[in-house]
C-alpha cells in the first residue's frame, strides 16, 4: 500500500468540539477516518491529545504526515499496523505525544486503505483475520433512550441523575431491532413529555432515576425490548461517596452496591453498565454475584478497553461484558488482544460510540468484523444513524 498523500484536518463533532480527521491517498482512493470524544472518559484511558491540547497535536500529525508520505506499508492484517505503531513511537519519543485519538484514526484510515487494497469491506477484512472469514452474526443494537448525567442538560433545575436508559431488543435481524427500537423511543417521549435531546439523542427529563426506569419498564415491556442503564457511576462519586443531586442523597460503597441490586430486581434490568465508579472491581463483583442468569454486568470505566484492567475484571469475575472503545486506548492491535481475550473468556463485547461523534462509520464495520454481541450507538441523530445503517447495509449484503 502506497502511501500518495496524507491530510490531517480538525473537524467539529456532534457536540462541536474540534476532533481529528485523516485524508489518505492511496492508489487504491482517498478515505477518510475521524475519532470521536467523550465527556464521561474513565481515569484510565489514553489521552485524547498531546498535553498541550488539540492544537498541538494537529502540528505533530501533520509533521508526521509528511514523513510516512510516499512509502509503503505492508498491510495484510490488524498486526501489519505494528510498522505504523512503530514509526509512531519512534516520533513521539522525539516530538511528544500526538494522543489516543490521532493515533487511532492512523490506525484506522490506514485499515481502510488496506481492506480496498484487498478489494474488501472494512468488516470483511477484519472478519477474515479474526474469525477466519467465517459469515458473522450480526450484533444487537443498544440504543440510548432517556439521557441523564453529564450527557443531558437540565430540565427545569433537575437531571437523572444515571447517565443512559438503554433499549436493547432481540430480533433475528439487526434492522427489525433498529425499527423497534426507534418505535420504542418515540414512545417513550409520549410517556415522558420530553421536547428536547441530550448529546447522544437521548430525550431529556428532569425525572428520578426510578421514575424514568418506570417509564422505561413500560416502554421495553409494550415492545418486547430489554431495558438497560449506564450509570457512569464515576461521574457523580467522590472521595468514597456516591452523591445523587436529583434526590439529595449520598451512598457509600455498600449502599450503593444494594442499590444497584435493588433497581436490577425491581426493574428487571438485562443491562447494567458502570454501576460502581471506576476503581472498585470488588463492588462490581458483587453486583456480578447478585445478577440474574444472563443480565449483563458492563465494564466501560472500568476496563477503558485496556487489556491488563480487563484481564484483572475477567480474573476478578467483575463483569461479564465490556464496553469497547477503540480510542479509549488509541490503537487497533490492543483493540484486537482485548476482543481476542474476551472471545476466550465468553465476555460479551459491546463496541460502542462516544457522546461526541463524528460521521465516520467505521464503528459498524468493527462490531461486525470482530464479531461483537451489540453495538451501541444511539437510537437517533445523523452520527448515530450513519452507524446504524452501516450495519444494516452489511447485513442486507450477507442476506443476498
Ligand atoms: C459512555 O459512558 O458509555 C459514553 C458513551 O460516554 P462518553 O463517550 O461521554 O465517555
Ligand atoms: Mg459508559
Amino acid at each position: 500500500m502506497f502511501i500518495k498523500r496524507v491530510v490531517p484536518r480538525i473537524i467539529r463533532n456532534s457536540r462541536n468540539e474540534k476532533t481529528i480527521q485523516i485524508e489518505l491517498t492511496t492508489y487504491e482512493g482517498k478515505f477518510i477516518a475521524s475519532a470521536p470524544s467523550g465527556k464521561s472518559t474513565g481515569k484510565h484511558e489514553v489521552p485524547s491529545y498531546n498535553s498541550k491540547g488539540i492544537g498541538r497535536s494537529r502540528v505533530l500529525l501533520k509533521a508526521f504526515c509528511k514523513r510516512i508520505t510516499g512509502k509503503n506499508y505492508l498491510l495484510k492484517k490488524i498486526d501489519d499496523l505494528k510498522k505504523l505503531r512503530s514509526a509512531i513511537g519512534k516520533f513521539e519519543a522525539r516530538f511528544g505525544r500526538m494522543g489516543g485519538n490521532v493515533t487511532y484514526t492512523l490506525d484506522a484510515v490506514f485499515l481502510k486503505a488496506a481492506a480496498a487494497d484487498k478489494n474488501k469491506e472494512l468488516w470483511e477484512f477484519i472478519n477474515d483475520e479474526v474469525n477466519n472469514g467465517l459469515k458473522p452474526k450480526m450484533p444487537m443494537p443498544v440504543g440510548n433512550c432517556i439521557g441523564g448525567g453529564l450527557h443531558s442538560k437540565l430540565t427545569r433545575g433537575k437531571r437523572p441523575d444515571f447517565q443512559e436508559f438503554l433499549l436493547i431488543p432481540k430480533e433475528a435481524s439487526f434492522s427489525k431491532a433498529v425499527t423497534k427500537n426507534f418505535h420504542a423511543y418515540l414512545y417513550a417521549k409520549g410517556l415522558l413529555k420530553a421536547q428536547k435531546r441530550g448529546d447522544e439523542g437521548a430525550w431529556r427529563t428532569d425525572k428520578t432515576n426510578e421514575e424514568v426506569l418506570d417509564i422505561l419498564k413500560k416502554v421495553g415491556k409494550k415492545y418486547g425490548v430489554r431495558i438497560g442503564m449506564d450509570i457512569a457511576a464515576s461521574t457523580f462519586y467522590d472521595k468514597g461517596y456516591y452523591l445523587y443531586k436529583n434526590k439529595n442523597l449520598i451512598r457509600d460503597k455498600v449502599d450503593q452496591a444494594d442499590y444497584m441490586e435493588r433497581l436490577a430486581k425491581k426493574f428487571g434490568v438485562f443491562y447494567m453498565e458502570d454501576g460502581m465508579q471506576e476503581e472498585d472491581f470488588g463492588g462490581f463483583r458483587e453486583t456480578l454475584s447478585a445478577a440474574r442468569k444472563g443480565a449483563l454486568v458492563v465494564g466501560d470505566d472500568l476496563t477503558t478497553t485496556n487489556l491488563a484492567r480487563v484481564r484483572r475484571a475477567v480474573a476478578g469475575k467483575s463483569i461479564n461484558a465490556m464496553i469497547i472503545k477503540p480510542n479509549q486506548i488509541g490503537s487497533m492491535i490492543e483493540v484486537k488482544k482485548v476482543v481476542e481475550f474476551c472471545k476466550r473468556h465468553k465476555i460479551k463485547m459491546i463496541f460502542s460510540h462516544r457522546s461526541g461523534e463524528t460521521m465516520d462509520n467505521a464503528l459498524a464495520d468493527f462490531a461486525v468484523g470482530f464479531g461483537a454481541h451489540f453495538i451501541k450507538c444511539g437510537i437517533y441523530g445523523r452520527e448515530r444513524l450513519i452507524k446504524l445503517k452501516r450495519v444494516m447495509d452489511i447485513e442486507k449484503g450477507l442476506n443476498k
